[in-house]
């Protein structure tokens, strides 16, 4: 039966639940023993890639044109009618596997994620986290529904955001104020919301018979080589060494727009996204780097050229197999992606280009993610090829890095030489920005589930955020603002839908900058570390996978200090070609 595998998804794309089932049922009951397991492991990969291609070629479908209909039906049936019996089948599978006792070479990862999940697995908890997904999409529901009426017009506060970029400061504050008490009217919605989550998730710990949530969510996301103490090592070290180097970037903005003390509009407008280095402290027009996504391609190809001949090739082969979607238009979905086609071993980048230079440095992180799919693509098992996030996310932020000193023209490039170093220091000064605030967000949550009973009283929740805030971020002056400050956490989508989940950037984004540290002494060397590491996909632990990308798995004061120091020091002598 397996043998009569398609051998692309063009006909899959059709396929109900009934069409997948003779397969899985062939795998289920067929033998599996020492002597058989590879041809198995085999059936079952041929079999689950077919499956993920189809998804994503549907989700890209969706995506690319949100007003085609019969992509959207596919695409619906395929989420609601046929992807969780697939779920459930390809567990039945993961059982099997694990209930065999088999531990075949090259599979211990796998079977430790899968012993984890098996201890997380509890039947009772099915239709709590049914409840869970449901108060999740609450939450959305609130948030997105808070609109303002902004120059005669209703608008969303994400669109008000775009505000945060005007030079006119008191207009800034104007729609920072606005967006800011819209979002109070909903303050007890979201604070009962958040208080019956939390209830929720400390029963589905308990019925995993775990001691907490977070034991819980350390079983979940994989977390088997670092504990919550190392986050707490991390988040000292960053207040140690990265919130007074973030002090000294808030410092500068401040002299230059000339204002006495900055005020949250100076930096975040944006009510949605709480950190970010939104207005230009010189008063200049965006930065205009390319003008269409072709553009933007070709010029990501001459750029990661530079970083490796293989690089520049393989964006080429996505230019010419059609696996970029890049501009912005009418219809398209919001954000950007990569997928990957596992059949046809092949990336898909989906973003929404606008000519900005967010978008280059999105292109550049998204080709990291698609390098990472190539590297890992001739692994045989599909069980071998999954990296952790912590892991994921050095690919596509250690390429933006390593590209970095390639975003001029004469380059191939973007930039000439000032808007160079104005896109450069935007860069980095934002990785320095995130640390701090990514503290606050975890911090805040490892308190949340080690006092579950405190946190559930509202008023502790903000109490804990506004000590925290103050604790990581003490260079914005929120005078009069405190009931704006206390309840940051509401503008956090992660601490209401994916609980636990945001170190992984910090933690990858050490490791990106140690990349880039190796390749400013040997470009050559780091990157072949850096490719050998990609091709080693999920078949090795997080630590493992640092080492080989040429970087230590650490948080420490050490390790940030290097990072923070070389930021500071390039960002120095950026500053220099401007003088
Ligand atoms: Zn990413």
């Amino acid at each position: 039966m397996l043998s009569t595998l398609p051998p692309n998804t063009d006909t899959v794309l059709d396929w109900d639940w009934g069409m997948y089932k003779p397969y899985f049922d062939e795998l289920l009951n067929a033998s599996l023993t020492e002597e058989t397991v590879f041809d198995w492991l085999k059936g079952w990969s041929r079999l689950i890639s077919l499956a993920i291609e189809a998804g994503s070629r549907m989700h890209v479908a969706h995506t690319i044109d949100t007003n085609d209909a019969m992509a959207e039906q596919r695409f619906h049936f395929f989420i609601q009618e046929v992807r969780p019996e697939i779920e459930r089948a390809d567990n039945e599978l993961n059982k099997r596997f694990l209930a065999s006792g088999l531990e075949p070479q090259g599979f211990e990862m796998a079977l430790k994620a899968m012993r984890a999940d098996d201890e997380n697995f509890a039947e009772e908890n099915l239709p709590l986290l049914a409840e869970e997904a449901t108060l999740e999409l609450r939450y959305n529901k609130i948030m997105s529904e808070q609109t303002i009426e902004w120059e005669g017009e209703e608008r969303t506060l994400w669109q008000i955001g775009k505000v945060s970029q005007n030079p006119d400061r008191a207009l800034r504050e104007k729609a920072w104020r606005m967006a800011s008490d819209r979002m109070l009217q909903d303050r007890e919605a979201v604070n009962e919301n958040y208080v019956k989550l939390l209830d929720l998730r400390q029963r589905i710990a308990r019925n995993a018979g775990l001691p907490d949530y977070r034991a819980y969510i350390w079983n979940e996301k994989r977390r088997f080589d670092y504990s919550p103490e190392d986050c707490v090592t991390f988040q000292n070290a960053i207040e140690e060494v990265v919130v007074p180097a973030a002090g000294r970037l808030y410092e500068k903005t401040r002299a230059a727009l000339g204002v006495e003390t900055l005020r949250p509009w100076d930096i975040n407008t944006n009510p949605i996204n709480n950190v970010d280095q939104a207005v230009d402290p010189f008063g200049r027009p965006p930065l205009a780097p390319f003008a269409d996504g072709s553009d933007l391609a070709k010029k990501a190809q001459q750029v990661l050229t530079q970083v490796d001949r293989d690089f520049g090739d393989y964006l080429k082969t996505m230019i010419d197999e059609g696996l970029l979607d890049l501009d912005n238009r009418k219809g398209k979905a919001p954000g950007g992606y990569c997928t990957s086609f596992p059949v046809r071993k092949r990336p898909f980048i989906f973003m929404n280009a606008v000519g900005i230079h967010q978008n280059v440095v999105t292109m550049l992180h998204e080709a990291g993610h698609a390098f990472h799919a190539f590297e890992a693509s001739t692994i045989p098992y599909h069980l071998q090829r999954r990296a952790p996030m912590e892991f994921n996310e050095v690919a596509s932020m250690a390429m933006e890095l390593l590209s970095a000193p390639y975003w001029q023209k004469e380059h191939g490039g973007y930039y000439d030489e000032l808007d160079y170093v104005r896109a450069r220091t935007e860069h980095l000064q934002r990785i320095i920005m995130f640390w701090p605030y990514m503290a606050v967000v975890d911090a805040f949550q490892h308190w949340v589930y080690s006092n579950v009973e405190v946190a559930s009283d509202p008023a502790n929740l903000d109490a804990k955020w506004g000590e925290l805030w103050d604790r990581f971020m003490p260079h914005v002056d929120w005078t009069d603002l405190e009931v704006h400050k206390v309840t940051g956490w509401h503008r956090k989508q992660h601490i209401h839908r994916a609980p636990f989940y945001y170190v992984e950037y910090g933690m990858a984004q050490l490791g990106a900058v140690q990349v880039w540290a190796n390749a400013l002494k040997d470009q050559e060397a780091a990157v072949a570390a850096y490719r050998s590491a990609l091709e080693i996909g999920g078949r090795e632990p997080l630590p493992k996978l640092f080492e080989a990308a040429g970087a230590r798995f650490a948080f420490d004061t050490d390790i940030l200090k290097m990072a923070v120091d070389l930021i500071e020091e390039t960002l120095t002598s950026l500053n220099a070609k401007m003088n």
